[in-house]
């Protein structure tokens, strides 16, 4: 067994972070900057959208998009129950309402039949606008966006993706990012690369601008230009905006994690094939999905065990890999589970079937580039102990 505990995703981060940040801290500039737009330009580039905006987390991302879109106070956005709880707190965050839609039994993303099912229901009996949908791609798992944006275009629906484990991913060749009109990434520390604290917003750069405003107290900068000869303590405020706007400390850190993401990313597709080679075949468990028309990013690995053929339920599962040294986590427990949404919308656990019912056997496994094949292996043959040690 392994001596030493497993970290379930630690960051992968080396001297050249290092060095860019002491470079940043030693000039003098560590506020939003010369490196943020920078990152912003690479990023933009790397995924090929017109524009991106840097902010200081995914959540807030997330926030100043549905902002641009002013989506608010009477409208409503259609998600997913699957997801990390800020995806929907930020539809509470603007006054607006989250409408929760099942996910698919395979994905674990929306499920978009059921999403139609909705808009159908709601063209009858109108409770508030629905204006967007806020679709997740799951683990890293792209969304069925061809019919997602369908669908969007039929019922004219903003579309804001959650794209923080999705980097990089792609859906019927397309980078996630160039398809709905904002997608919202995020750098936190676990995530396929980090600043730390951090977030991007790609789209149109119309859009971008206007949620530039939103992340930076609502200032106009175009103020600066049109008022130089006010000089430079003039400024207009034009949006009640927020503070989200993201550190040249920051940006630092991710100018040289984006230059690794094709690196990373390779990594992390050898990781899956060990799991996948070592797993395929046991009866106790599913390995994670990932269909033919996806790049999958591979942000987690996610099995599924047959709780049918297993003596222990999941949450022991984890105390056994705990015991065994293998950090592991749950992504996520549904949002109609936790008491805030349970008790605003009185949501039974039912309601949403299919998220509840695999919740209750996902488990999470470590997946992050700087594992080694040791680490890999020992993940393998903890998994197989604890099964052979609890099988039916
Ligand atoms: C991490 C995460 C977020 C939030 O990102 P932060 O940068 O931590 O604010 C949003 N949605 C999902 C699905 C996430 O996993």
């Amino acid at each position: 067994m392994r001596k030493d505990f497993l970290p379930f995703s630690p960051p992968s981060i080396d001297d050249q972070e290092i060095n860019e940040v002491v470079d940043t801290l030693r000039e003098g500039w560590i506020t939003t900057g010369p490196k943020v737009k920078r990152f912003e330009e690479e990023f933009a580039s790397f995924i090929g959208s017109p524009a991106a905006l840097a902010v200081s987390s995914g959540t807030g991302a997330l926030h100043i998009a549905l902002a641009a879109l002013k989506i608010g106070p009477g409208d409503a956005v259609i998600t997913t129950p699957m997801s990390f709880c800020s995806s929907v707190h930020v539809i509470e965050q603007v006054g607006a309402r989250p409408i929760l839609v099942d996910v698919e039994p395979d994905t674990l993303n929306i499920d978009p039949n059921k999403i139609e099912d909705v808009l159908k229901s709601a063209v009858r009996s109108p409770q508030s606008a629905i204006k967007g949908l806020l679709p997740v791609h799951l683990y890293g798992h792209p969304c069925d966006m061809k019919v997602i944006m369908d669908i969007a275009e039929k019922y004219h629906l903003k579309v804001i993706e959650d794209a923080a484990h999705a980097l990089p991913a792609k859906y019927d060749g397309r980078l996630i990012g160039t398809i709905g009109d904002l997608t919202a990434f995020s750098f936190y520390s676990t995530k396929n690369i980090t600043t730390a604290e951090g977030g991007m917003l790609t789209g149109k750069s119309e859009l971008i601008e206007e949620a530039r405003l939103w992340s930076l107290h609502g200032m106009d900068r175009d103020a600066w230009k049109r008022y130089s000869s006010e000089g430079s303590w003039y400024y207009e405020v034009i949006r009640p905006g927020f503070k989200y706007n993201m550190p040249d400390v920051a940006a630092a850190i991710g100018i040289q994690q984006l230059r690794k993401l094709t690196r990373f990313q390779t990594r992390r597709k050898e990781i899956v094939s060990g799991y996948n080679e070592a797993f395929s075949q046991l009866e106790e468990l599913q390995i994670p999905c990932k269909r033919a028309d996806v790049e999958h990013a591979w942000h987690l690995y996610v099995i599924r065990l047959n709780l049918e053929r297993l003596k222990i339920n999941r949450n022991q599962f984890i105390e056994e890999l705990k015991a065994r040294n293998i950090g592991t986590s749950v992504h996520f427990i549904p949002i109609h589970l936790h008491p805030y949404y349970r008790d605003k919308y009185d949501y039974k656990p039912d309601d949403f079937p299919i998220a509840y019912r695999e919740y209750q056997c996902i488990l999470s496994l470590p997946i992050y580039p700087k594992m080694t094949d040791q680490d890999v292996q020992d993940v393998i043959e903890a998994v197989v102990d604890v099964i052979m040690a609890h099988r039916k």
